[in-house]
């Protein structure tokens, strides 16, 4: 058990710690994140644990647990929390997140100094809430850029951050991350695609990406 300076960690924040570092080390490892350019929250009741700013995810151990309340105090660890935070927290105040993602991923991030919004190429725009848009650039770790954000994330659960990377939440941990794998690669899909000379990628129409929504939702499925 781990007693902090900060204030006692509880047994299913020490186990969502666990999840969160493994989450963290995934988006390493699969080509995500390179060093300590992303992070990762994970709520537990009115707890938000988050990454720490400047530690390696490797080196994490079950001793840094860090964590702010919803109002961005620290009520857990003595590390400091992400730069980030204000992105995350914006996040949980407004949805019912249960885990959020931030990335810098290649391809995802050269989508958003392109375009306003990621045409939708695959079904799996869906996932997201529909098209995913891109919130106008605004410096790191500031309220401008989490209120940037929080309109692009308008009705979806994801978006792409100008001149800097990808957000994503979800229900869980693993959602949030799926939302980030799938958001690169479609990212990646359509700079493939939008790279052949002479040719122009097809779209879905807003009839297919609506069909698709059902779909995803569990409706129309053959039993
Ligand atoms: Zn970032």
């Amino acid at each position: 058990m781990t007693e902090s300076q900060v204030g006692r960690v509880r047994p299913d924040e020490e186990r969502a710690w666990e999840a969160l570092v493994a989450t963290a080390r995934r988006t390493v490892a699969d080509g995500l994140v390179v060093g300590t350019s992303g992070n990762v929250s994970v709520r537990v009741g009115d707890t938000v644990l988050v990454t720490p700013s400047g530690v390696p995810y490797d080196r994490l151990t079950p001793d840094d647990v860090t964590g702010v309340g919803l109002d961005g105090r620290q009520v857990r660890g003595t590390l400091v929390p992400t730069s980030e935070l204000p992105m995350h927290l914006a996040v949980y105040r407004t949805t019912d997140a249960r885990a959020v993602v931030h990335t810098h991923a290649v391809h995802a991030t050269a989508v958003s100094l392109l375009v306003p919004e990621l045409p939708p190429v695959h079904y799996m725009t869906a996932e997201l809430g529909g098209p995913v848009r891109v919130a106008p650039y605004a410096a790191y770790g500031t309220d401008e850029l989490a209120r940037n954000m929080l309109a692009a994330l308008t009705d979806r659960s994801g978006c792409l951050l100008r001149n800097h990377g990808t957000i994503t939440y979800g229900a869980s941990l693993d959602q949030a991350y799926d939302r980030t794998a799938q958001l690169e690669w479609m990212c990646r899909l359509w700079l493939t695609a939008s790279s052949v000379p002479g040719h122009t990628p097809s779209l879905l129409t807003e009839g297919q990406l609506a069909e698709a929504t059902e779909r995803l939702r569990g409706y129309g499925r053959r039993t």
